[in-house]
């Protein structure tokens, strides 16, 4: 990333100690644009452990916002709390990152917008899987238009172990696979489909292990000009399809797994000669049959270098007012109002046709 230099390191605090916050604070403890000021966790465990690896430790959320040498809050806390903290944090002169889902409503995101507004703080939020290789050789493969018109494309995510059974599985604390990682997925498509607009979306949501929220859901979005994208979410599948997978009018492009790199099968001849029909029980049928050698051009796209750690170094330079933030709010607002699309509906068993500006 340019301008990685001019940077004035600026001193994070964490709140929440668990599983991402132990991430952020290993991240911070190497990062070149920032430094660990501490955390805040309200479990004593979490806290003690916190301590026992030479981290800061502070008394209370707020001990953190009255430390006039921490720049940013850094909130990995269950979802519910990202919006009263984070208002709460701007208010008292702090910058924000909120971990995913920003919040669990667009009303509450408006509440977080306006005081970033007000207080002109920055406010945005973890949106890490921006730099993960499948997503970005996807919107490579878009992008170039070496597909043709792309009328298709389907992005899962699917494991076999049900959802955790922690706040993930209380609809009180925002738990929920849509707002899991059904976020990470819509916040992708829409980095990909960067040109179109969505105007339906039609969502059915899985109860197999947890009857209080969704453990997984298959979610369309209908953007204009005759585009659909399914996304899909698991958490009971032993066998999995795969990660990504895009057709166009003259090619399609797949990557099986998260390792993977992408292959790209194009048509270079549409005259074939000599299609060998399948042959089925019921008969044989060359329309579905595999095309020949002859008339496909295959190729690759390799997994591109990436750094997740660019996500603090933009957030730095944009607070040096160095760089515009990657992760814009009109984005955490069109990505809440599809959330809030699929849910509704899911209740009403039937599509929902969104007439909002942003989407
Ligand atoms: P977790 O349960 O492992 O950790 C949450 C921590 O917050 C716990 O230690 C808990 O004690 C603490 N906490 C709860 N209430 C608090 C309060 N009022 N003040 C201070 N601390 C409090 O959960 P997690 O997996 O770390 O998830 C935290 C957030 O990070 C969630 O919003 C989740 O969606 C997000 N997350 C993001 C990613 C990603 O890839 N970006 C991955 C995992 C989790």
């Amino acid at each position: 990333m340019e301008k990685i230099d001019q940077i004035q390191k600026k001193r994070v605090a964490v709140i929440g100690y668990g599983g991402m916050g132990g991430w952020h604070t290993k991240y911070l403890l190497k990062s070149d644009v920032a430094e660990l000021a501490g955390i805040w966790d309200i479990k004593e465990d979490r806290r003690a452990l916190a301590a026992e690896r030479g981290i800061f430790v502070y008394d209370s959320f707020d001990a953190v916002l009255a430390d006039p040498t921490v720049d940013i809050l850094t909130l990995a806390v269950p979802n519910e709390l990202h919006m009263p903290m984070a208002v709460t944090a701007m208010e008292a002169g702090k910058n924000v990152i909120s971990e995913k889902p920003v919040t669990m409503s667009s009303d509450d995101l408006s509440k977080m917008i306006d005081a970033s507004v007000r207080t002109g703080k920055l406010f945005t939020t973890h949106q890490n899987r921006r730099w993960d290789c499948d997503y970005l050789m996807m919107k490579q493969v878009y992008a170039s238009g070496m597909l043709g018109e792309v009328f298709g494309i389907e992005s899962r995510v699917q494991g076999s172990r049900g959802i955790p059974g922690d706040w993930r599985g209380k609809k009180e604390h925002g738990g929920g696979m849509i707002l899991d990682w059904g976020v990470h997925l819509i916040d992708q498509m829409l980095g990909i489909v960067y040109d179109r607009k969505v105007e339906k979306v039609y969502c059915r949501c899985d109860h197999i292990t947890n009857y209080e929220v969704d453990d997984g859901f298959k979610l369309d979005l209908y953007f204009e000009k005759d585009l659909t994208a399914r996304i899909e979410v698991g958490t009971s599948h032993f066998i999995s399809l795969p990660r990504y997978y895009m057709t166009g009018e003259n090619g399609s492009a797949l990557i099986r797994d998260w390792t993977d790199d992408c292959r790209i099968v194009a048509c270079k001849n549409w005259d074939e000669k000599n299609v060998v029909p399948v042959v089925t029980a019921a008969g044989l049928t060359k329309t579905m049959a595999p095309r020949d050698q002859e008339t496909i051009a295959e190729s690759s796209i390799s997994r591109p270098e990436s750094d997740v750690h660019d996500f603090y170094r933009n957030v730095c330079l944009a607070i040096d007012g160095k760089a515009e933030q990657i992760v814009t709010h009109a984005q955490l607002m069109r990505v809440m109002k599809i959330m809030e699309a699929a849910f509704r509906s899911d209740e009403l068993g039937m599509p929902v046709v969104i007439d909002d500006e942003i989407c």
